[in-house]
């Protein structure tokens, strides 16, 4: 009886942030930014027809894709792009990782990769990061069935220099090397230019978190011509019409707006630098923040318990029950404003315990 469960596919699935709807809450637990798309983007989708919704998409996204090669200076055939970066990876996991050997990836770091390789069924072994949180270039130099990291790491924040990649990528040339650029516009150099050098490096980004645009879903990868006809066999083997038509038009409108979004950067950036000294002066530690949000601790206050209390106030930051980080908050950068009551809170909270 019941025999089909015995079918079933067994998943642990990765859990997402919470996406709490409460008027006047300050979100600050899944790194969306603060501040809201392109006035163009605004613009365009005011004008939008919903007669574009009768036809399937440009199964391609050509307007999209053509208009990332030309951000990027490289060619239509070295991008492709998704639902997503999560759906990029996740077709970069089933294209790529089909060796026997296992693939590498840090042991703290996006939680979403051992969930992809157990669904496809890929072997793994996970390399501990060091005391400091770093990446171990050398733990990678061994056989194995690919390489995929984060840089800047999540939920460390700290980015590693281009040398650290290229190490990587040289001592890897026979699988493919996923280098998983979701925070890099926030102060990284991007490892795009080692796509021109080496074929089996693979750059991943996305429009979720500095482009304000989590809700559209686009990510994308740029890589070898030969890496990305890869990933667009397996994608038009499994659904063809994956970009919706808001998402190609308005995706490919936002890159127009180079200044508003530097501008959004620096915002960021400079409200990064602003929250980092005063969690310093209220005893916090972390590492150096090089994506849009702070990784910190406290030596008398313990994380879960300040998680809680700020989610009291309608604080929302990423508290994880897990070993080694168990006594951290991820805390998303948002405005000045924003930035100011939470330091604000944790001043009082500070005063009051001590
Ligand atoms: C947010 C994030 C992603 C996925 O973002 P999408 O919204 O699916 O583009 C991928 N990798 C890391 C490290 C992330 O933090």
């Amino acid at each position: 009886m019941n025999n089909w469960r015995d079918n079933i596919r067994q998943v642990v699935p990765y859990t997402p942030g919470e996406q709490p709807k409460k008027a006047g809450m300050i979100k600050l637990n899944t790194n969306e930014n603060p501040y809201p798309p392109s006035p163009a983007v605004q613009q365009m989708l005011r004008g939008m027809s919903a007669d574009i919704l009768r036809l399937y998409p440009d199964p391609t996204a050509g307007m999209l894709v053509n208009a990332l090669a030309d951000h990027y200076h490289v060619d239509p055939d070295q991008v492709f792009v998704g639902v997503g970066s999560d759906d990029v990876l996740a077709m970069a996991f089933m294209t790529f990782f089909n060796s026997e050997k296992p693939i590498f990836f840090p042991d703290i770091t996006y939680s979403f990769y051992p969930v992809w390789a157990d669904v496809f069924r890929i072997p793994y072994e996970t390399k501990p990061l060091d005391e400091n949180f770093r990446i171990q270039a050398q733990d990678y130099h061994g056989e194995n069935g690919g390489v995929i990291f984060p840089n800047p790491n999540a939920p460390t924040s700290i980015m590693e220099p281009l040398g650290f990649v290229r190490d990587i990528v040289e001592h890897n040339r026979d699988v493919v090397v996923i280098v998983d650029e979701a925070y890099i516009d926030f102060g990284g150099t991007s490892a795009l230019e080692l796509t021109k050098e080496y074929d089996n490096l693979l750059v991943v980004q996305t429009y979720s978190k500095s482009r304000s645009m989590a809700g559209l879903r686009i990510g994308y990868a740029i890589g070898h011509p030969d890496l990305i006809k890869a990933l667009n066999d397996v994608k038009y083997s499994f659904n063809s019409y994956t970009m919706n038509p808001f998402s190609i038009v308005l995706g490919a409108e936002t890159l127009k707006d180079e200044n508003y979004f530097k501008d959004c950067m620096e915002k960021i950036i400079h409200t990064r630098e602003w929250t980092a000294k005063e969690l310093t002066r209220l005893g916090f530690t972390f590492p150096d923040p090089m994506a849009n949000f702070i990784f910190a601790t406290h030596p008398k206050y313990p994380a879960k318990e300040l998680f809680q209390s700020l989610r009291e106030q309608n604080i929302y930051v990423r508290y994880f029950s897990l070993p080694r980080i168990d006594n951290y908050l991820r805390i998303t950068i948002g405005t000045d404003e924003q930035m100011r009551t939470l330091i604000d809170f944790l001043e009082k909270y500070v005063h009051y315990q001590a």
